[in-house]
Parts: structure tokens; sequence; C-alpha cells
């Protein structure tokens, strides 16, 4: 189970409304390093601290609107632990050549240097699991792991050896064990919600809601349990949708979005603290003629 903590609880402003036309389909997962830290323990503080330096930079150095990674991977305290940066659903993720094809991966970036350090256990664990996590998920098509170095030729900048000559060469082996990993989520739980229309609020017909419990054991981590939500277009035509989760179970942050008709896709859940949790899913839409399903996928 991977430990993920919500871009706003890392202090990131909310992302900018103009990259919300998204989702491109991802097919794996782009890995990156810092080339700052290490993969020695630190606080959960000063990773967060870590990440919002990373965004100024991004901003300044590159004149991007918004932090470029995905996720940053961080050893806290001998756990492996995710910041979301830019959200998975969103357009562009890695950094050489995103335009072309970099957004079809989902960006994490390590904390630390392997041209001149080499991971740890807690980060080689760490990389297999969230590759797993996110097949399992639905949030790329297939086990696919890339270096930033392999889109090198697309880059107007120059090469890179990111994500570092000593972390670089160990890809396969992290393919096999999130491999390993992915057949011991058999346990997941699926849930599949048929979404009732409820009154009208505004412009905006509601459909919902499920709801959902949780129950988190390690008060340790500020997010310990995450699941996955998919939502079927069953109407002919193309939907917009905003997802919303009541104060008790964030929806990791509202989601606006569009949906082919069928097309699912996946969408991150969090609940914030240890202990026990509930909470309702709220869809809303704005075509009245819809079929709706919801599958919450539960991945404990
Ligand atoms: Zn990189």
């Amino acid at each position: 189970m991977i430990q993920l903590i919500p871009r706003e609880e890392a202090g990131l402003p909310r992302h900018p409304d103009s990259y919300y036309p998204g989702p491109f389909p991802k097919v794996g997962v782009c890995l990156h390093n810092m080339a700052v830290g290490s993969p020695d323990p630190t606080t959960l503080e000063r990773a967060k601290m870590r990440t919002r330096t990373n965004y100024k930079y991004h901003l300044a150095k590159w004149g991007s609107i918004d932090i470029m990674e995905a996720y940053d991977l961080y050893n806290v305290e001998g756990f492996p632990v995710f910041i979301e940066g830019r959200p998975a659903w969103s357009n562009c993720d890695a950094f050489s050549g995103m335009a072309q094809l970099g957004y079809r991966y989902i960006g994490l970036e390590v904390h630390g240097n392997y041209d001149t350090q080499y991971p740890n256990d807690v980060i080689l664990e760490g990389i297999s699991d969230f590759l797993a996590a996110c097949c399992a998920g639905g949030k790329i098509s297939g086990l696919e792991m890339k270096g930033h170095r392999d889109f090198n030729s697309l880059s107007s900048y120059g090469p890179t050896s990111c994500p570092g000559n000593n972390l670089y060469p160990l890809i396969p082996e992290l393919v096999a064990e999130a491999r390993r990993k992915l057949e011991g989520y058999g346990e997941e739980e699926e849930m599949i919600y048929n979404l009732e229309r409820l009154p009208k609020q505004g412009s905006l017909f509601v459909w919902g809601a499920a709801d959902v419990f949780t129950r988190i054991d390690n008060p340790r981590h500020s997010a310990d349990y995450l699941c996955w939500l998919n939502v079927k277009n069953e109407s002919p035509s193309p939907l917009p949708i905003e997802i919303f989760g009541t104060p008790e179970l964030a929806a990791g942050h509202p989601h606006k979005d569009t949906i082919p008709p069928w097309e699912k896709r996946g969408y991150d859940i969090y609940a914030l603290a240890g202990g026990h949790y509930g909470g309702s899913i709220i869809l809303k839409a704005s075509q009245e003629s819809l079929l709706a399903t919801m599958t919450l996928l539960r991945l404990k």
C-alpha cells in the first residue's frame, strides 16, 4: 500500500484550471531523480518543503504553470512516502519532450542524486510499489516504466542522465518486482454503484452518492489509504463531470473532467488520517440523460 500525501497537504497551491483539458491515456511511469537530497531518511516536513522548493524552481526556471512531476518519492523515517505534485490525470509529466511523449507517462521523481548515490531498499520498494499501485488502479495501461533519459531524443535542452546511472539500470528488475506485487493485489475489493439522480443543483445534475467507509490502520502517516474511482459514461456523447467528496472523505481534489462515451478512468480518493472514516463521493454532470455507474476499487 502506498503512503500518499495529497498536494494540498504539502502546501502546494491549487492547480491552475488552465491544464484541466486532460485526460490523456497513460501507458506507464517515467522515473526521474531530483539530483538533490539523498535516499536517506528525512522528516515529512522536510520532504514537503523540498517539494514546495521544486514547485518554485519549475515556475522560475522553466516558466512552467505548475510543478512538473506527478509525484515525489521520499524516504520518510524508513518508509517510502509519495507527495502528489501534478495530478496523474493531467496533461504533462516527464520533462524531456513532454509535449510529444512525456504526457503519456506518470512522472515519479525520487529524492537523491543517483549519478553519485545508490538507491536503498526503501527507495526501491517505493518505486515498485508505485508502479504496481498505478497499474492495479487502472491509472496506466500496463507495467511499463521508462527513465527520463529514454526521451533524450525529444529534448531541446540536450541529453540528461536522469534518473541517474545507478538507478536507471535497475528499471527492468523494478518492473519485475512490481509484477510480483501486482499478483498480491488479488484481495482488492470492487464495489459497483448504480447512481441515481438527485435534485438538480444550479445548472448541474447530481448523481450520487456512493458511500465509502474506510479504516486506516497506521496513524503515523497522513494518507494511509487510497482507493480508486472509475466512472463509466454510458451515454452516446461526451460527458462533462465534476467529482466531489464530502469533507470526511476527500476526493483528492475536486475533479473537472470530460468523459468520452464508455470510457472508464481512475481518480484518487484519499482518507486523510488514521482512524475510521465514512463519507460520500458525489458526481455532478451537465446532462440529464445519463446512465452512470461508479466503481470503487479498494486496494487493501
Ligand atoms: Zn528527469
